[in-house]
């Protein structure tokens, strides 16, 4: 690819307001290393233009790899590696709602490139034009370009492309799709105990109240995200079976369950959240004693489940409960990392896991909250705050943005990719 006299030049493609700059242009006096680095300012909106000519042009150059990285929680950067068998002419458009064209002169169209989404950019596609190729990349939150650069070495070489990835992108709240008529990710919410079941109780504060005031203010921020339809397995202070909130999850095709609860120590001191999932053995003996505590809800409703331990056993040999399980964990990371944004009060080790009969549907994504602790005086302080609560239901909308992503890529890759067009979620 490399020919011996190969010029550079940048220019811009004047759109609106420009206000690029190049900082560094470099290229070795044989051709064999390139790079042009690129630089554009946050608030350019026009197109910008990169070209590079060398005897390489105009030759058919195949686009090898596309592969997208995300780095960072609340400020992301996206990086996405685009390897070539050749360095040709590039121009990156300055991207709009979520899209991206990289036009690659010189590209052929016909290349069937492996495609590495991640939980940014999910999507591209490649297609023809006259200058080659145009890979138009799709990502599921804002992008702002901020620089570009082509490397050659060895005859083979990357275009690196980096974004400021933003807020995700949704539907306005008024053409949000009414329920039913495109599937939204449907979260069941499980607002712990219940009528006679009161659950934990300090100072006359009853795990079953605050559970259920959390489950319903919960509910609001994730339909008002547009991005989630929301159904709960009790609304009112009334007692439910844990086999029945499991089946009603089950019978609502729920995407994902959360069973909301506070906890409470008889002794010592113990404070802050924390995300318990499913397993066969618990984390710890204490998981192993809040699991035990948390399934006597049945017996307190007067219900004899006493099969249930067995089910218990064999579902969790179940391939589909194996997948089930790290599809939870993956949710029970991101809670963790949301909720220590969004509220701080995270205990230790957050990411703890039991034998909850309430997270046993073998094919739905479940994690157990437990806000914090009743016999806690700061955790308590907070649990009866609409602030506090406030924050950590936005900590949860953040965590289940998150999981949808990664979870839509997980999905993608068990799935053979369409040959053409690489995609996870579709609209
Ligand atoms: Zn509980």
């Amino acid at each position: 690819m490399a020919g011996s006299t190969i010029c550079f030049c940048a220019r811009t493609a004047h759109g609106d307001s420009l206000q690029g700059n190049i900082p560094a242009i470099h290229a070795g006096l044989r051709g064999n290393m390139m790079q042009m680095f690129m630089r554009v300012s946050r608030r350019v909106a026009a197109v910008v233009a990169i070209c590079l000519w060398g005897q390489a042009a105009l030759s058919d150059v195949a686009v090898l790899s596309i592969d997208s990285q995300t780095e960072g929680w609340l400020n992301r950067t996206t990086t996405v590696t685009i390897a070539l068998d050749g360095a040709i002419p590039f121009r990156v458009s300055a991207p709009q709602d979520g899209r991206v064209a990289v036009t690659l002169n010189g590209a052929d169209p016909l290349s069937q490139p492996a495609f590495h989404p991640d939980t940014v950019i999910n999507r591209y596609n490649l297609s023809g034009a006259q200058e080659g190729a145009v890979i138009s990349l799709e990502a599921q939150r804002m992008l702002t370009l901020q620089t570009a650069s082509m490397t050659n070495s060895g005859g083979a070489a990357r275009l690196i492309l980096t974004f400021a990835a933003g807020s995700r992108l949704s539907r306005s709240p008024h053409d949000a799709p009414r329920r039913g008529a495109t599937a939204l990710p449907l979260v069941v919410l499980d607002p712990g105990h219940g009528g006679i079941d009161p659950g934990a109780v300090r100072l006359d504060i009853a795990e079953k109240d605050i559970a259920l005031a959390f489950g319903q203010e919960l509910r609001a921020v994730l339909q008002d995200s547009g991005r989630f339809d929301v159904r709960m397995t009790r609304d009112t202070d009334v007692f439910v079976t844990l086999r029945d909130r499991v089946r009603f999850a089950r019978e609502s095709g729920a995407a994902v369950f959360i069973s909301l609860h506070a906890n409470t120590v008889t002794r010592g001191n113990a404070s802050g959240s924390a995300i318990y999932t499913l397993s066969e053995g618990a984390s710890s003996a204490e998981a192993a004693a809040l699991a035990e505590l948390e399934n006597r809800a049945d017996t307190l409703g007067g219900v004899d489940l006493g099969v249930e331990d067995d089910d218990l056993a064999l579902l969790l040999t179940d391939m589909a409960q194996r997948e089930t399980n790290a599809r939870s964990a993956m949710l029970a990371r991101a809670t963790v990392e949301a909720m220590r944004h969004a509220v701080g009060v995270i205990r230790s080790n957050p990411h703890r896991s039991a034998g909850f009969r309430v997270l046993k549907a073998p094919d739905i994504p479940s994690m157990l909250i437990e806000l914090g602790f009743l016999s806690d005086a700061t955790d308590r302080a907070n649990m009866i705050s609409p602030r506090w609560r406030g924050h950590a239901a936005q900590g949860i909308l953040a965590a289940l943005d998150d999981w949808v992503e990664r979870d839509g890529v997980l999905s993608a890759q068990v799935r053979p990719a369409p040959a053409r067009v690489a995609g996870a979620n579709g609209d």
